[in-house]
């Protein structure tokens, strides 16, 4: 599964950041598809719920898209300009967006798919009655020809990242800024100059007046012993290490961005920040989540939480010590060396403290678009590749860490949650899903499916996956780490939500029907940590006694 693919059929797509040449080129025509419906059916939708023509409606979604960038809302109109004619022709005739894409703009080759069973949806007749389509207006299109005309030969480039932080002076894998990859995915560098200074480090170069730690502890009391030495040395430091996929970076994408209802100028503003960091939110992860400033997460029925929060609660000491390293579509085939994501870990040793570790690769071993079962990792590929990350662990993480293995989850869940339940572009997921596969554009075909016995063997596969897991735990030792592994219960974690009086789907994401929830994201941190309380509280460290000392004296530890 490409979640860099996804992420240009929904954002890039629907945003019209690329011009549609090169997204076609991209993917052979299906993801153009799916962006020209998704983004022709937002476009009608706004016109109809805001009673203007098509003009105004994609001059709308434009202006709200960037309302202080006229140049990116320019580039946005200019993308859309072209496919005005034949939106407005359609529109006006009452044919769907499937038909426009396919015979207006020969966007789409696959004629039997569709993603809207009925036109308008639901939703927006049940706004609206009786339904409204104004006729474009000739001086509308005009205005965003010449708007189109000042902004040729701009060119936008996002940047591209290598999981590694952007900016990061000394280049010890620490970031002094938050977004591409910087201080939302792993501890703030509080020294950007000295690479011996960064979260996590144990041996002291800088001498105790400084912070060699970033844990915002430092200076020498009045006995003179530093603070560093009396209120951490014995207190068996640690940090979170996570290596994992694009629910360990916590993959989500604004449902507001496709309510036509709702849109406004205030819909987008948050454009930047997810782009730049990759539409995922490291920041408010079931593992390495941190931000005290939750409107940066996604809307939630739960107080974020996490196990890095949850391991510096119980000793302030390990403040900052924490690395997300989970990438967008990542499996065990492309996290392992020597070119995978593991890669851009920190590699920490004897001069670091030890982790607890998380390889959480929940999805990509079994999820693809493509329609069959050979895609999938086998049992055997699974060992290999796992074992060849984990040596290569072995050598770069110090002595006495712990590591979890989270299995993959019970897929099923997704479709047995969502299936009848309403996408915010206003078709079912059961037909959303369908779109994506008659496309072969689905990040999970094997799951997203409304083939019960593919979900089934998808299933079995995961599970058979998951038993490598226990196989490597009973043959292998490493020098650095114990092992053991947990299964996130989906199926579990949702009855329990239900006992409540929640409703499944608040578990899980609603633009894409495929992640876990933020929501989602604070039962599995409570539960991960429970079990780890339980069965290997050591693993965890002592609650260390100076935290109120150390609160009185540094109040939030620099933050994060
Ligand atoms: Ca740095
Ligand atoms: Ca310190």
């Amino acid at each position: 599964m490409k979640w860099s693919h996804l992420l240009g059929v929904l954002v890039l797509g629907l945003l019209a950041l690329l011009s549609q040449s090169s997204f076609v080129a991209a993917d052979s025509n299906s993801g153009g598809c799916a962006a020209c419906t998704l983004v022709v059916g937002l476009v009608e939708q706004i016109a109809m719920v805001k009673n203007v023509d098509i003009s105004s409606a994609v001059k709308n979604i434009c202006t709200n898209l960037a309302p202080s960038n006229s140049q990116l809302s320019g580039l946005c109109a200019l993308a859309l300009s072209g496919w005005l004619p034949a939106m407005n022709k359609d529109f006006a005739a009452g044919y769907s967006p499937d038909y426009t894409c396919k015979y207006s703009l020969g966007m789409c080759k696959e004629f039997s798919c569709n993603l809207f069973k009925t036109w308008p949806p639901k939703h927006i007749t049940d706004l609206k009655n009786p339904l409204s389509r104004k006729l474009l207006s000739l001086d509308d299109s005009r205005e965003i020809f010449e708007e189109m005309g000042k902004i040729l030969g701009l060119n936008v480039q996002l940047p591209v990242v290598d999981h590694k932080p952007l900016v990061d002076l000394d280049g010890d894998l620490y970031s002094t800024m938050a977004k591409l990859r910087g201080s939302d995915w792993r501890g703030k560098d509080c020294n950007d100059s000295n690479a011996n200074v960064y979260p996590g480090r144990a041996i002291d170069t800088v001498g105790p007046k400084q912070d060699h730690n970033c844990n915002g502890i430092k200076g020498v009391a009045v006995d003179g012993q530093s603070y560093e030495e009396k209120f951490c040395a014995k207190s068996q430091q640690r940090g979170v290490l996570i290596l994992g996929d694009s629910a360990t970076a916590h993959f989500s994408l604004p449902p507001t961005w496709m309510t036509a209802a709702t849109m406004n100028n205030q819909t987008f503003t948050n454009l930047l920040p997810v782009l730049t960091n990759e539409a995922d939110y490291p920041m408010c992860s079931w593992a390495t989540g941190h931000t005290n400033d939750t409107a940066q997460c996604p809307e939630s029925k739960l107080p974020m939480t996490s196990i890095y929060l949850k391991l510096r609660e119980r000793n302030l000491c390990n403040h900052r010590d924490f690395q997300n390293i989970g990438v967008n579509g990542a499996s065990t085939k492309n996290m392992q060396p020597p070119n995978g994501v593991i890669v851009s870990m920190h590699n920490r040793n004897v001069t670091d403290q030890p982790s607890l570790m998380f390889y959480a690769l929940i999805g990509n071993d079994v999820c693809n678009r493509r329609h069959n079962f050979d895609s999938m990792t086998t049992p055997a590929e699974f060992e290999a590749n796992t074992l060849n990350s984990l040596r290569y662990l072995d050598e770069r993480v110090a002595p006495g860490s712990h590591l979890t293995f989270v299995g993959l989850v019970d897929g099923r869940v997704l479709y047995e949650s969502m299936y009848d339940q309403i996408h915010p572009i206003g078709t079912t997921y059961a037909d959303f899903y369908d779109f994506l596969n008659c496309l072969e554009t689905s990040p999970c075909w094997g799951w997203m499916n409304s083939d019960e016995s593919v979900r089934n063997k998808t299933t079995e596969r995961a599970m058979q996956l998951n038993d490598v897991y226990t196989k490597i735990i009973k043959e292998h030792k490493f020098k650095n780490f114990d092992m053991d592994y947990v299964f996130a219960d989906m199926k579990e974690a949702i009855a329990g939500w239900v006992a409540q009086g929640g409703h499944p789907a608040d578990l899980i994401e609603k633009t894409d029907g495929f992640h876990p929830s933020q929501t989602a994201n604070s039962i599995l941190a409570e539960k991960i940590w429970q079990y780890l309380e339980t069965t290997h509280p050591d693993w965890l460290g002592p609650v260390n006694p100076n935290n109120a000392a150390i609160q009185a004296l540094f109040g939030d530890q620099g933050g994060h």
